[in-house]
Parts: C-alpha cells; structure tokens; sequence
C-alpha cells in the first residue's frame, strides 16, 4: 500500500513526505482505513510499529477539512497515554505530522508545574495529550471544557489499566460526548482491556498486528503450587498422561535445562533439550526431533525458545516460573497456535507466588489452580535430590533393581541391606497417578 491510497488531504500527505517514510508500517496499512471511515478501533500492536501514526494521520486528516471549512473550534481530540514521557513523545509525533496545518497540540502530563499546561490549553488546544491523573485534576478545577470533544485514543490501555488509572478514565470518558470515534491501542489484549472496549467503544473494529498477545482464548493455562524439589517428579506424572504428547518444558538455565535432561532420560522420557551452549547442529537437530515426534519432550532456556515457531506443541510447561510477565506470555504462546487448541501449566514454588501474582497483575485473570490426586506434595526433600545432583542415576531402574534383589534374597535375613534410593521408590509409588488422575 502507498500513503497516497488512504486518502489523505494533501497537507498529511507533505508531512509524511517530510519526515522521509516509504510506505506504510503494516498496523498503518491495517488500522488507518478502517480509522478513515470512522469505525472505533481496537489495535493491538506494540510500541515502535508505527501506532502513533496510525491514530494521528487520520485525526489531522479530520481536522485539515474542518480548517478549510473554518469549523475546528476548541478541542476536538483527546489522547490518552500512561506516562509522561510517552504523552510528550505523541504530541511531539503529532505535531510534526500536523506541521503544516494551523493545529495546536497541548501535552498535559504530572510531574510539573500544572499553570504553564493551564496556559497551553487557554491558548485553545485542537489536540490535548494527557495521562489520566494530571487530566482529570484540571476537569476538577474545571481547567478544560470536554464537550466539543470527538475523537478520542486511548494508547497502551494495558499499561494505564496496569498502573491503576481505570477509575480516572472512567471519570474522563463519561465528560466526552457520547457521539465520537475512539480508537484504543494495546500491546496486550487482557479481559480488562477487552472490557473497557465493551464499555467505551462502538461496534470497534478489531486489528491485531501479528499473534494477540494473550492467547488467553486458545490456551488453556493452570498453575501447580508444589515445592521447588518436587517439581521433577510432578512433571514426569503429567507426562505419563496420554495428552502430554509434544511438550515444551522452559527452565531458567542452560545448567537447569541440562539437569532436567539429565532427569527425564533417566527415567525413561525422550527428550531433547535447547540451549546457548549448544552447537547450531546440535540445537537443530533437537529442534527437528521435537518437531518429527522422535522426543515427547523438549527443554528449553527462554533465549532459545525466541523466534522458534513449532507447530502442534500441546503444553507448554513452565518448570521455572518466568520472572517476566512478558516471557511467560511468550512462552505460553508456543502452543494453542493457529487456533488450534493449547495448555499451558505452571510450576509454582512457595518461594514464586509474588511472580505469579504480578504475573496475575499483568494478564489480569486469575489462573486457575490445579492438584493431583495423588501425588505426595509434602514429600520430604530427598537427601541427594536426583535434579541437583550430576550426573543423574536411573533412580527408578535402580529402584526396581534394589527390589528385585531383595525379593530375591531368603525371607529369613534380618535386615536387607537397602540402598538410598529406595526411600525415593517408595516415595515416587506414592506420587503415581493414572493418565488423568487430577
Ligand atoms: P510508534 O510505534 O508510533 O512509537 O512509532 C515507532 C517509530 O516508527 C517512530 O520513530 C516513527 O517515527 C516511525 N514510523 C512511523 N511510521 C513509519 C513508517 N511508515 N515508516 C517508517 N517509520 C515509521
């Protein structure tokens, strides 16, 4: 597509020839068409895509008839953003977009002194760009006159619903009059940003800008609260289970991805593992065993696991629970892909439960927690925990083993002469559970 198809006045068209663009960035190409016949708009795309102008140009383009016509009185636009820096960056966007039309753009932000804004405005601002709370203490003192108000963008909902300001939008969005176009942005598509969609947009338009980044809708995600020692033997029982069949595990550390390795190739598991260490050889060929079906298991660092775009992952298994929310929305988006459905499960450690709750913070929804049956979750810390320490015994093999000999031997000696492992048999028969045993 060309700047020239969206049917821009000529006044945009010299500006975006001005600062040097060749074509249009794809959520441009996606959202501005839509924007120009006056749908509401909901984008989700993240920051550096070329957002800003995709809510700019068509709001210039707006108001570049009304000054031919000598109708653009007052303020027309609102645009709200999180942060001051981000509000600055806008109106610095717009108004470099709008250079070459009678527009006057005022930056309203905390963080300093609210009379030089108060004058800004009172010079009669076309295009107002605010966060949320220094906006709505001016509304209080009744600085700023909403009602002429028809266009209005709400930029990284995520992040202003994140940083709690949902109460102050409200305020602000019920002064607008009720007749408008709104365009929201979103790096991430949450049910709260879903639901403020509901509340203040008008049959929206939906543009997504590669995958939605909570895949909420095809993944179905649970956490496990289990302690740090018991997460080897709790995922070698949800691998037991018929539709554990392509499974991603993500571990912090390439030394935690080799130990897990380590672990599962012990007890039996195929299992293929991912990560900086490894020669570009190495990691292909683990990759492409993955995807042939060759290994039920493949584990992964999360620098590995960027870019990688495996088809048919059935659960994505977050061993170590991801610091940033980010990494576990990016990680659990391996699986559900192209619609298909996905699961996504949590191990969480006692010591973890403030990153699942931020994590919970950030995506907000609450995962749903989920238990086996069976499995001992108070099981003691084994002394030599089989995932700390190198190299990694067949602990069940030799479990077996120990068991066979000791059946084996005259029902009349006292006292067989049992090797440690044996506690960890008793233990993992404990923990076994049938495929589905929840
Ligand atoms: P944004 O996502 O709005 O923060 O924009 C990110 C960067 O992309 C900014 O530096 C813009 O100047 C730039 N930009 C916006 N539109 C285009 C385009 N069509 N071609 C190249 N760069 C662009």
């Amino acid at each position: 597509m060309r700047f020239d198809q969206f049917g821009f006045e000529q006044e945009i068209l010299r500006a975006i020839g001005k600062v040097g663009y060749e074509k249009p960035t794809p959520v441009q190409t996606a959202a501005i068409p839509k924007a120009m016949q006056g749908h509401d708009l909901i984008t989700i795309a993240q920051t550096g895509t070329g957002k800003t102008a995709a809510f700019a140009w068509p709001l210039l383009h707006r108001l570049a008839g009304g000054f031919r016509a000598g109708k653009v009185r007052g303020l027309r636009a609102l645009i709200l953003a999180p942060t001051r820096e981000l509000a600055l960056q806008i109106a610095e966007s717009v108004r470099s977009y709008g250079r070459h039309l009678p527009v006057r753009v005022a930056a309203i932000h905390g963080g300093v002194d609210e009379f030089a804004q108060i004058r800004s405005l009172r010079k009669g601002a076309h295009i107002v760009v605010a966060t949320p709370g220094r906006l709505l203490d001016l509304l209080e003192n009744e600085r700023m006159d909403l009602r002429g108000v028809d266009y209005l963008v709400l930029d990284e909902a995520d992040r202003m619903l994140d940083m709690g300001f949902l109460p102050d939008i409200e305020t602000i969005v019920s002064q607008l009059p009720k007749r408008r176009q709104t365009l929201m942005f979103s790096a991430t598509f949450p049910r709260e940003v879903e639901s403020l969609a509901r509340r203040f947009l008008r049959e929206p338009k939906l543009v997504q800008i590669g995958r939605r980044s909570n895949p909420a809708e095809t993944v179905d995600q649970a956490v496990y609260e289990v302690p740090a020692h018991l997460k080897g033997p709790l995922l070698l029982e949800l691998l037991r289970m018929p539709r554990f069949r392509r499974v991603l595990v993500f571990v912090k550390m390439k030394e935690g991805a080799d130990r897990l390795t380590g672990f599962l190739e012990a007890a039996g598991v195929r299992v293929a593992k991912l990560h900086s260490s490894r020669s570009q050889d190495q990691r292909l060929a683990a990759l492409q065993r993955f995807k042939n079906g060759e290994v039920q298991v493949l584990v992964a660092t999360d620098i590995m696991a960027r870019g990688m775009d495996i088809e048919g992952v059935s659960q994505v298994v977050n061993y170590d629970f991801p610091v940033n929310p980010e990494d576990y929305i990016h990680r659990i988006g391996r699986t559900g892909r192209a619609e298909a459905r996905g699961e996504a499960v949590s191990f969480v450690p006692p010591e973890d439960l403030n990153l699942l709750g931020i994590l919970e913070l950030f995506i907000g929804e609450r995962l749903s927690r989920r238990r086996i049956q069976a499995f001992d979750y108070r099981a003691p810390k084994q002394p030599r925990d089989p995932l700390a320490a190198q190299p990694i015994r067949d602990w069940r093999k030799r479990t077996r083993e120990a068991e066979a000999k000791r059946a084996a031997q005259p029902a009349a000696k006292p006292k067989p002469a049992a090797p440690p492992p044996a506690r960890k048999g008793k233990q993992e028969n404990r923990n076994r559970t049938g495929p589905g045993g929840r």
